[in-house]
This record gives structure tokens, C-alpha cells and sequence, in this order.
């Protein structure tokens, strides 16, 4: 599988079980000789996308002796404030609900910036000077902390703020989600591809019971449909080569 050269420096995959982050992961593992993951724990509307973090691991393991030599320990941290700000910031009678951009109305601005910070943290430990997240402007023009310029700029308050020399790599910001499928197929095969689609979880509500052609979830939410959307455009253009 391996076509890019290999790097001796080690990588930190912002992992949270999607399929973003499950394709940075694999994305990694092509290029780095060691690369751990770090997931954030912050409220029960991602707890079966954490609960997807393990399986999809050994899933990745499996799928390749060489990915499976690489792949090391994963860091859980809680990051609870940020469920916390969420609440303390709505007012007593304001509804959870989806607001324009498909972010729920809990959720506080910054939150990518956040996890960055505690990513650079936990690498500084591990002595990795590569962090990949799957950031990516292409699909969520509403999220600026997922905009390359704010990324960019990450990367450097960090290496200044921790005397670092950290790359912030993120391979998924100029993709929409069906070149994201792609990208899956180009680095694993349809093995890799069949392991997105069952054992990553992307919707906002936490539905894990209904299996679709894309992978499980309501199929209403926004992720949901994005998801969907890119999986119906990527099968297209299967058909079409
Ligand atoms: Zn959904």
C-alpha cells in the first residue's frame, strides 16, 4: 500500500471515530512510522462516536501488517468544559437544537482550536511533531476554526507557545466528501472503505441502529446527509471509470 516515503517522525491523529478522522488516520499510517491518536471526551451526543474509536483501530490493524506495526497508544482526554460552556452559555428557556449550520445551538465556538492546543500538549509528552486533523473548508464553510488560514495560524501560536517545531497536517481541507471516499479507496482498498462505512459513525443525534448504503445514522441530520450525499456522488463516479 505504501507510495509516499516514509517519515521517521512521529504523528498524533486527532481521532474521534468518523469518517474524517478515520481517513486522516489511515492517511497517516501510510506515511509515518509511528502514529498514536488522541480523542476527546466531552458529552453524550459522541459517545458512540467514541465507542467507535476502539473497533475501528483494530479495523485499521487488520487491514495491514505495516499499519498495524505503527499504530501506537491512543489518549482519551476530557474535555467536559466544553460540554459545560455550552450549557452555561444558553439562556434557561433556549431549546438544543440544530441552528443554520447544523451545529447544535451547545456548541462553542472554537471547539477545533481547543482540542489543537490539547493535542500539542499531549504530542510535546509523546515526543510526536506531526499533528493530522481532518479540518477540512470544503464542506463547512460555517465552521472557522476548520478554515486552513486558522489551522495555519494554530501551528504557529503553538510552536511559539510550546517551543516546538510542530507540522499541523490536515489532508482532508481541500476534499469535499466524496473525494474523501476516494481517498479512503486510494489508501486501503474497498476493505478500507467498507470499514468507513460500517464502523464509523458521523451523525449528530447518535443513531447507530439503522445500516444504510453509507454507513449507520438517521439519514436527516446534517452529517447524515452530507455523508450520504458523498458516499451517492463517490458511488457515481465508481460507475463512471
Ligand atoms: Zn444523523
Amino acid at each position: 500500500m505504501t507510495e509516499a516515503p516514509v517519515a521517521e517522525r512521529g504523528a498524533l491523529v486527532l481521532f474521534s471515530g468518523g469518517q474524517d478522522s478515520t481517513t486522516c488516520l489511515a492517511w497517516a499510517l501510510e506515511r509515518y512510522r509511528r502514529v498514536e491518536t488522541i480523542g476527546f471526551d466531552y458529552g453524550q451526543r459522541h459517545a458512540v462516536e467514541l465507542a467507535c474509536r476502539e473497533p475501528v483501530r483494530r479495523g485499521l490493524r487488520e487491514l495491514s501488517p505495516v499499519w498495524d506495526d505503527r499504530l501506537g497508544d491512543d489518549h482519551v482526554v476530557d474535555a467536559g468544559v466544553i460540554a459545560s460552556i455550552g450549557r452555561t452559555a444558553l439562556t434557561s428557556d433556549a431549546a438544543i437544537e440544530m441552528d443554520e449550520r447544523g451545529l447544535p445551538t451547545t456548541f462553542v465556538p472554537g471547539r477545533n482550536l481547543l482540542f489543537l492546543v490539547l493535542a500539542g500538549a499531549v504530542a510535546v509528552r509523546r515526543k510526536l511533531t506531526i499533528l493530522v486533523g481532518g479540518m477540512c473548508e470544503t464542506d463547512f464553510s460555517g465552521y472557522p476554526d476548520c478554515r486552513d488560514d486558522s489551522v495555519k495560524a494554530m501551528q504557529v501560536a503553538l510552536n511559539l507557545g510550546m517551543d516546538q517545531r510542530f507540522a499541523l497536517e490536515t489532508p482532508l481541507m481541500r476534499l469535499d466528501k466524496s473525494a474523501t471516499w476516494r481517498l479512503a479507496e486510494t489508501l486501503g482498498g474497498a476493505r478500507l472503505v467498507d470499514l468507513v462505512r460500517t464502523g464509523t459513525h458521523t451523525c449528530y443525534l447518535g443513531e447507530h441502529r439503522s445500516l444504510h448504503p453509507w454507513g449507520y445514522g438517521c439519514g436527516n441530520c446534517p452529517a447524515c446527509v452530507l455523508r450520504a450525499r458523498g458516499y451517492d456522488a463517490y458511488q457515481a463516479t465508481r460507475v463512471a471509470r
